[in-house]
């Protein structure tokens, strides 16, 4: 190791716990990772290097010790990152991310999931098209979760609460946002405009008369009218398999 020039290099072995490992490139489910670095590097450059985004990382322990993303690694070292609910119970206070997030912002993929979340009564901000730049934006100055496929996204040092669904389909993915952010009591379905994310307030039918299809009329007596667009909601023809949905993903978030 030449001190003077720093161009000796030092090795770097992670272990990720839990299912952080999901975040690997193929090539790369062995563990420990071995990393060979010649300069100083923020832990959070090394562990994002692996493919896994900060966001993911609850707790991180450089040689034993728990250490921030901005902690500088220059010699040979071993890391074990962990993810929200896998850390040990010490560091309690060390820990990098927020257990609870009740509000998020999703990017224009995830168009399915914020329906459910939506139909849940959770607070998601979502467009179908929308800038990165945008949602990140959106995130920090609302303290959204931002939910993304999207892993770069994630590692973007502004993004301080988010979450990537490991899943690919849409009701397991309302599980796992459920679980990682710790909401479920807050629960209240259809309270929430599915288009707009606005409050619904309960109307009577004679309020919203001249919005309804004449078979509408006849048949429904139960109203909700969205304060934002104003759309309305009632329990149509497809209600059961609605409500069926809804039971199925609080049963599996527990
Ligand atoms: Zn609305």
């Amino acid at each position: 190791m030449n001190a003077e020039s720093g161009a000796g290099t030092y090795s770097v072995l992670i272990q990720f716990h839990g299912d952080l490992p999901f975040f690997f490139p193929r090539s790369a489910r062995e563990q420990p990772l071995r990393r060979t670095l010649s300069e100083k590097t923020s832990i959070k450059d090394v562990v994002e290097a692996c493919g896994v985004p900060h966001t993911e990382v609850d707790l991180l322990l450089c040689d034993g010790e728990p250490v921030g993303f901005a902690h500088q690694l220059k010699q040979d070292a071993t890391i074990q990152a962990y993810p929200v609910g896998c850390a040990p119970d010490l560091y309690a206070s060390e820990r990098l991310q927020l257990r609870r997030v009740t509000g998020f912002v999703a990017d224009g993929h995830l168009g399915k999931l914020v329906r459910d979340l939506r139909l849940l009564g959770l607070d998601v901000a979502y467009a179908s098209t929308v800038a990165d730049e945008e949602l990140i934006a959106v995130s920090l100055a609302q303290k959204r979760a931002l939910i993304t496929l999207d892993r770069r996204l994630l590692m973007h040092s502004a993004v301080q609460h988010g979450y990537s669904p490991r899943s690919q389909v849409s009701e397991e993915q309302t599980v796992e946002v459920l679980r990682r952010f710790d909401v479920r009591d807050l629960l209240n379905r259809y309270s929430r405009c599915l288009r707009c994310n606005a409050p619904l307030a309960t109307v009577q039918k004679s309020a919203v008369m001249d919005q309804l299809e004449p078979l509408t009329r006849i048949y429904y007596h139960e109203f909700r009218k969205c304060d934002g667009c104003g759309a309305v909601y009632w329990p149509g023809s497809h209600f059961a398999k609605l409500q069926a949905r809804i039971d199925r993903i609080k049963a599996a978030a527990g």
